[in-house]
């Protein structure tokens, strides 16, 4: 393969290839290698994290309207290039085209919001705390961090930290998906049409090997990860061991409760994007449909397989298409195992996506759309994350019953109740244990200007991503306490702790 279709890194806004390691990215349509992307060694890494570190002075010292003004730009470049970025998601990812400029927008919110970035590190001061003595706290950037990313949003996702962490002052390394790269390593190339300076941002594409350097490296100050628990949890251990901030959001299983009371065509609308939207591969994915009550259940699965019917799944360049297919072989068949466990475990396969094909894209990585009826809680296809297009319903009798359903699991990410009873509604939502929750809303994800996490083992750490937590998470709080005493006034020293 020739060296034009390996995917390298960018250091210091210059495009590297380090070629020792490699590993074939496909396009999951086609299921065929459309290149190869370079796996960073330990020494390119620390380059890497040598540039940030080099930049990071004159940066922090750059005024935010000044960095503001580089999102500014670069939010323009984005949506310019929107098409060209929707192609490069769908080529490596397979999400159809209109789902990539979604991902796409939802990213360029948060840098819409990091260009509020001179309001948002404005600061607090109350003058006079004691006689002639005024206090201030102002928020300092932290010097390098770092991202790693998963492959199920390779733009909204990094999206999620860059502008973030850019205004705030700080200096980045970003480890992408070795599945889908290109797109990612676009938005570098953008940042710096944009004008930000040499090395202040970079890439390193690779594997365990470059997160290691990335979460042992003592320059490294803070580490932002999106991926799968059992990933997060090594990583939130492994930085916190070596004294880093870190903020790792994991897997998913988001629940619906179905209330009997629930408007019946917005729910089987709403779920069939929830949860077979990007082939289910969203962390906010509706991958479990609670049903309260015998008649609301029987009703949901005949209207929901009727529905399913008429989806269209194919190749991501087909915007008709309503899903596209899964990442890889491998993710392929480990969905397909999870189906075929639930049904020999006893839950109802009603519509089957095993065996799936598309017309001249035979070794395209697909799964159609699936209906499990009958699960529960202990078949191990409720206990794991799918990540595919497979909705399972679990049948109760009480509300109550659904909650505790909820709040057993180990993750808790997204959830959505489906009713006209407000203070059912109110009840749920206090007392769910779950970390973003809708209320007739399938994927309540939150907008820019709030924060994103889950609980429970759905993050590890205190600060969700973006939003109010995105600044609180890329900087450090100082607080200063001044006086300016009169040469005419002195006083004597003082022995207990001052007081007013
Ligand atoms: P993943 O955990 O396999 O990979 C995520 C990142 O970690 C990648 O950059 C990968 O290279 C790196 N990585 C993988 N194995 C590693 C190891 N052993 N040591 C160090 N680094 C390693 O996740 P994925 O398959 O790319 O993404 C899908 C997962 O991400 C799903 O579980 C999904 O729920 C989760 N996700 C969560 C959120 C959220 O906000 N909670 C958002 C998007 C995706």
């Amino acid at each position: 393969m020739s060296e034009l279709n390996v995917v390298g890194h960018l250091i210091n806004g210059k495009k590297i290839h380090d070629t020792q390691r490699t590993q074939d990215v496909f396009n999951p349509s086609t299921g065929k290698v459309s290149k190869q992307v370079a796996l960073a060694s330990k020494e390119t890494v620390e380059e890497a994290i040598a540039a940030a570190q080099a930049a990071f002075p004159a940066w922090k010292n750059t005024p935010p309207l000044r960095r503001a003004r580089i999102m500014f730009k670069f939010k323009e470049l984005l949506e310019q290039n929107a098409e060209k970025i929707a192609h490069l998601i769908g080529e490596e990812h397979g999400k159809i085209l209109h789902d990539a400029k979604g991902e796409l927008q939802r990213g360029i919110e948060v840098v819409e919001y990091a260009c509020g970035a001179p309001e948002l590190l404005k600061g607090e001061f109350t003058k006079n705390v004691g006689p002639n003595i005024d206090s201030w706290s102002d928020f300092h950037p932290l010097g390098v961090v770092a991202g790693i990313t998963p492959f199920n949003f390779p733009t909204m996702v990094p999206l999620w930290m860059i502008p973030m962490a850019l205004v705030c002052g700080n200096t980045f390394v970003l480890k992408p998906s070795e599945r889908d790269p290109s797109s990612t390593m676009f938005l570098g190339e953008l940042l710096y049409q944009a004008g930000l300076p040499e090395g202040v941002f970079n890439i390193v594409n690779g594997d365990k090997e470059a997160v290691d350097v990335l979460l042992s490296d003592s320059r490294v100050q803070a580490v932002s990860f999106v991926g799968s628990t059992p990933i997060a949890e090594y990583i939130y251990k492994t930085a916190a061991a070596n004294g880093k901030r870190c903020q790792a959001l994991g897997g998913a299983k988001n629940h619906a409760i179905v209330m009997p009371d629930a408007d019946l065509d917005n729910v089987v609308n709403s779920l069939l994007g929830a949860a077979f939207g990007s082939s289910g591969e969203r962390c906010m994915a509706l991958s479990v449909a609670v049903t309260v009550g015998k008649e609301i259940g029987d009703q949901l699965i005949e209207n929901l397989s009727k529905a399913i019917d008429s989806l269209k799944y194919g190749a991501y360049s087909e915007n008709s298409n309503d899903f596209g297919p899964v990442i890889t072989k491998a993710h392929k068949d480990k969905v397909v195992s999870h189906i075929t466990s639930a049904e020999q475990q006893g839950a109802k396969v009603v519509v089957d996506g095993r065996g799936a094909k598309v017309a001249g894209y035979e070794d395209g990585f697909y799964v159609g759309a699936t209906l499990i009826d009958d699960v529960t809680p202990e078949m191990d296809s409720y206990k794991a994350e799918i990540f595919g297009p497979v909705l399972q319903v679990i049948r109760v009798d009480t509300m109550e019953e659904a909650l505790e359903l909820i709040n057993k699991h180990e993750y808790g990410n997204g959830t959505c109740i489906y009713t006209r009873d407000g203070e059912a509604a109110r009840y749920f939502c206090d007392n769910v244990l779950v970390g973003m929750v809708g209320v007739n809303i399938p994927l309540p994800v939150p907008v820019a200007y709030h924060s994103f996490g889950g609980w429970k083992r759905s993050l590890f750490g205190d600060l969700h991503v973006y939003g109010p937590d995105g600044i609180r998470f890329y900087t450090r709080r100082k607080t200063i306490t001044q006086r300016w005493p009169s040469s005419s006034v002195r006083e004597g020293a003082q022995f207990s702790m001052p007081t007013l």
